[in-house]
């Protein structure tokens, strides 16, 4: 065996606009989780796309496997023992796991041996999926359960996961760090893109380290502690978050829930059961949970993508707003984030600008007489891109073409600049790095001190714990009683999210 699964070497790639890699090399050793960690935008995802065959390096050398090594096409990357779990799922919405599964294998094999084989894999490592769902009413956790499936199908060497923990629980990351571990004993390879220090720490061997481009150190996962590698991966410290001093007790009512009640008749969609909130002015108001509690359905009714005919579960400042939909919401200025960024939240193929005019077409100077007034949305966009520190070249580039986290920052900076009164947010920070997780969470504790209301559905307990005023929890369609956040433990929390209501 081969000390070196992987060496890059001088891999340089660009964009129109930007070196995205910057003459990497580091080396990969057999049988180890090897960390890549980074920023918004230092070029990870594009070193990791090179090695999956997705595009194309400009300049350099990679050896994989003790040969020389560069990938056309990802089936070509597959067939050589590369596999990978996208930050981004690639998954078809109106098919089935099974039809996905299926059209994902490069060799076409019949449906029961598909079956066998998944029903393997997902005992062994502790995978539940279910073959027949469609995608589309899957939650995130579960799409990614089957792309883990449908690569370990095509049983890989080197397994590349691109921010694998951001869309779990801590129950299903430990749950992940086990099936981490079997592939590990199995003598296969892991190179584990993450923004989360404690990862690196916990699971990793070694580190490589990027920022804007270049590699700036290799090192043992071990001997590092959290600061230093922070300090590393930003270049310079992070500043503490300035918490608000929200007191509910002189605060109006601005946003209720009451007594919400859907039946799906649909095995894959979750029930809400009887689901009451109330959230003041100036408050952030976390609603934690497992992934496919309820959180999309809930969701949908809070941005009035689905509304009941003739029901008055919902009102904003004590007036009933059940039955409008989302453009008569916006316009009363509730602004959403939803969970799914390329899909609800940003059209990939548009631009930054036109994407800023689709959202906000209502209430704004951008159009009269339906001539569109393009010099006020560039201010608008160039705002978003300032004030959020975006990383783009222009406010002409495609929404697509952005770093996920970078989108992030931009989808929410969009929302914020609305001013709005309140702000429904399905996690806010899911698979960003440390320094943007830190300006969007300080940039909604902000939001919330001029005064808007905010309900943020999130699974990552620190988060909430880190900006919310109070947490409830979801579980099977149901909310808990919200606690207040000087009275609330990590344990209490995590026994919530599996149940134990009472
Ligand atoms: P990371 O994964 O570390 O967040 P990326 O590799 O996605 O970073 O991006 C590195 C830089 O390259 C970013 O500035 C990003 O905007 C840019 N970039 C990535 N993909 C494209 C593309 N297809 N076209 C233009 N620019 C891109
Ligand atoms: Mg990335």
């Amino acid at each position: 065996m081969k000390d070196n699964i992987v060496s890059i070497k001088d891999i340089s790639k660009s964009f129109p606009g930007i070196l995205a890699n910057n003459k990497v090399t580091f080396d990969i050793k057999n049988n180890t989780v090897h960390a890549l960690l980074g920023e918004n935008g230092a070029g990870k995802s594009t070193l990791v796309k090179i090695l999956y065959g997705i595009l194309e390096y400009d300049y350099g050398k990679i050896i994989f496997d003790g040969e020389k090594f560069s990938p056309k096409s990802p089936s070509m990357a597959r067939k050589l023992g590369i596999g990978m779990v996208f930050q981004h799922f690639s998954l078809f919405d109106s098919l089935t796991v099974g039809e996905n599964l299926i059209l994902g294998l490069d060799e076409k094999i019949s449906f029961n041996k598909l079956k066998n084989k998944v029903e393997e894999l997902s005992s062994k490592y502790e995978l539940p999926i279910d073959l027949e769902a469609p995608i589309t009413n899957l939650s995130a956790g579960e799409k990614q359960r089957v792309e883990i499936i449908r690569i370990l199908l095509q049983d890989p060497k080197l397994l590349i996961m691109d921010e694998p923990t951001s869309v779990l629980t801590p129950q299903e990351v430990e749950k992940l760090f086990i099936t981490l571990n079997k592939l590990i004993n199995e003598g296969r390879t892991i190179l584990y893109i993450t923004h989360k220090l404690e990862e690196v720490i916990k699971i990793c061997n070694e580190v490589t380290i990027m920022r804007n481009g270049k590699v700036v150190e290799t090192c043992n996962a071990k001997d590092e502690s959290e600061k230093t590698l922070a300090t590393k991966m930003l270049g310079k410290k992070l500043p503490e978050i300035q918490k608000s001093n929200f007191s509910e007790f002189n605060e109006t009512t601005s946003f209720r829930v009451i007594n919400l009640v859907k039946k799906y008749n649909d095995p894959f969609l979750v029930d809400l059961d009887h689901i009451s909130l109330e959230v003041k002015e100036g408050e952030i108001f976390g609603i934690a949970g497992v992934a496919g509690n309820g959180q999309s359905e809930l969701m949908s009714f809070l941005t009035g993508e689905d509304v009941i005919k003739n029901s008055s579960h919902i009102e904003y400042f004590g007036k009933n707003i059940s039955n409008l939909g989302p453009k008569d919401r916006r316009n009363l200025s509730i602004a959403f984030v939803p969970e799914d960024r390329l899909g609800h939240s940003a059209i990939p193929q548009l631009s930054l600008l036109d994407n800023v005019l689709l959202s906000q077409y209502a209430g704004n100077n951008y159009s009269k007489w339906g001539i569109i007034n393009k010099s006020q949305i560039a201010k608008k966009t160039n705002d978003i891109i300032k004030n959020f520190n975006v990383m783009t070249p222009s406010s002409e580039n495609y929404a697509g073409s952005l770093s996920g986290g970078n989108l992030q920052k931009f989808v929410i900076g969009r929302e914020i600049l609305t001013n709005p009164k309140i702000l429904i947010i399905s996690h806010p920070t899911w698979g960003i790095d440390a320094g943007a997780e830190l300006a969007i969470r300080q940039s909604l504790i902000n939001l919330s001190k001029k005064g808007t209301s905010i309900i943020v559905i999130s699974q990552d307990i620190e988060e909430l714990l880190e900006i919310s005023n109070r947490i409830a929890v979801i579980y099977k369609g149901k909310l808990s009683d919200p606690m207040h956040i000087n009275n609330i433990s990590i344990e209490k929390l995590g026994l919530l999210m599996g149940g134990k209501f009472d």
